[in-house]
């Protein structure tokens, strides 16, 4: 018996009968009591579909992971997802947002939070960026490089407004994450360590500056807690040494994001050291992490967090459509026969799913059309770019996926775990529209809140 195949349908079976988002009704799959392949004929296709449920759990976990330290915020990062809507929901739950361009900060003011309510990111922020910053109060504005404070100063003087921000430091950390998700070591981002005392003793010279403490982000999808111990320690010690050597004292400590989620399930199966698909860690241990360091400074200090991805990535599914399928074969140089390919061609390609195939992020991929049907047969799955490595590359056993072997066209395939940093990352690539979004909210309507892009939407910006 296949191994791989058995383990896939265990996992299949736990989906529906285990997971607090699944369920199966007639061979169907449904999210949060939504049935999936009617969104799909409702809608179109591909198609992403948010539960408001799944959101209001995640912040709960991440709620109840810090309720031992009560003065603590949370700051949605918008760039996992910016949907309007999705902003409304995180709203509705209580909890802050954090931004990294200027539409970003104007999305989230658009959408009701408060100047107070919003943390202000990035590597690169224009004077324009900074001033309307300024002049909409923000909660902090974290600042990462030193030219950028200069900016801040000139602009805060001019309106005579006070500027509340950050230092982004380097606390020198790696962490088993994707190479291009490393951000606390060898980074293009924030200060070196060592330049925290200068740079804060500047701010404290500035007249409409206002230094709030120390901020860093240690990575995205971070598998164990120890980096976060550790460059927390590290922020600890420096925010105390500094609050000495300045005679000043910080409101705050901003620890940044990087609770990972699931996107493989079968933990005793894998290493998240070794394939940070695994958890690894819960938002529960991030937060005794950050925690117990915080503490050795002082109970009542304010922290801050920043978290995406642990957001929104479990609370989305990507629904596309079966299009066609094709038999090829691989053939030697000799032109001898070495194996047949079973292909199921899909209407999402990485224009949808960008993670998929440029960072070989995982998804587990099902037939929600024929959930009760055992997923027997190994495809590989194609997208309809005009790109011969538009398919997806990491399937349940090397570039395969297992799907039921009358997966019949129109089906309907649906990929997990798909919120986080998709929508975002969508292309427009061979003209093809970026998708619609539906939501599930939390009182089971169904509904569109966003459109799909039209012909109309296509030309609209050139100019000819
Ligand atoms: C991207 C980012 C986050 C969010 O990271 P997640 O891994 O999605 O939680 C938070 N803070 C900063 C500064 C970031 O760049």
């Amino acid at each position: 018996m296949d191994q791989i195949l058995e383990r896939f349908n265990g996992l299949r079976k736990d989906l529906v009968t285990k997971d607090r988002r699944f369920s199966e009704k007639d061979g169907k799959l449904f999210f949060d009591g939504a049935d999936l392949e009617a969104i799909a004929r409702e809608y179109g296709t591909p198609v992403y579909v948010y539960s408001e449920k799944e959101i209001e759990r995640n912040l709960q976990e991440i709620k109840d992971a810090f309720a031992s330290h009560a003065n603590t915020k949370i700051f949605y990062a918008s760039k996992s997802c910016s949907v309007m809507e999705i902003l409304r929901s995180i709203k509705k739950n209580g909890v802050c947002a954090e931004a990294n361009s200027l539409y970003e900060v104007r999305k989230c003011l658009d959408i009701g939070f408060s100047g107070s309510q919003i943390v202000f990111n990035g590597v690169v922020k224009k004077p324009e960026d900074l001033e309307f910053a300024i002049a909409n109060d923000l909660y902090l504005i974290n600042v990462d490089s030193v030219h950028e404070l200069d900016v801040i100063d000139e602009i805060s003087r001019r309106l005579k407004k006070t500027a509340n921000v950050c230092v982004r430091v380097e606390p020198n950390v790696p962490s088993a994450t994707h190479a291009g998700l490393v951000t606390a070591y060898h980074a293009k981002s924030g200060i070196d360590l060592e330049q925290a005392e200068g740079v804060c003793k500047r701010i404290l010279e500035m007249p409409y500056v206002k230094l709030k403490g120390l901020h860093m982000h240690v990575g995205d999808q971070v598998p164990e807690s120890d980096p976060f111990r550790k460059a927390t320690r590290v922020l600890v010690e420096e925010s105390m040494r500094l609050e000495k050597v300045l005679d000043y004292k910080f409101e705050l400590i901003n620890v940044g994001g990087g609770i990972p989620t699931p996107y493989k399930y079968d933990e005793e199966n894998g290493n998240p050291l070794e394939d940070n698909m695994y958890p690894g860690i819960t938002a529960q241990d991030f937060a005794d992490a950050i925690i117990s360091e915080v503490e050795k400074w002082r109970d009542d200090i304010e922290i801050c967090l920043e978290p995406g991805r642990k957001v929104v990535g479990s609370a989305a599914v990507m629904l596309t459509e079966v299009c066609l399928d094709k038999r090829k074969t691989n053939y030697d140089v000799d032109g001898n026969v070495e194996r047949h390919v079973d292909w199921k061609f899909i209407d999402a390609g990485y224009n949808v799913l960008a993670d998929a195939q440029h960072y070989g992020w995982f998804f587990y991929v099902y037939n929600a059309s024929q959930i009760s049907a055992a997923h027997d047969h190994y495809f590989k799955l194609a997208g309809p770019l005009c790109d011969g490595g538009d398919y997806y590359h990491y399937g349940i056993k090397g570039e395969e996926y297992l799907l039921p072997e009358k997966t019949n066209l129109k089906d309907i395939l649906v990929f997990l775990d798909a919120g986080a940093y998709s929508i975002e990352s969508q292309t427009v690539y061979n003209n093809r529209p970026r998708t619609g979004v539906v939501l599930i909210t939390k009182e089971g309507d169904v509904k569109l809140i966003r459109k799909e892009d039209t012909y109309e939407d296509m030309i609209k910006y050139d100019v000819y």
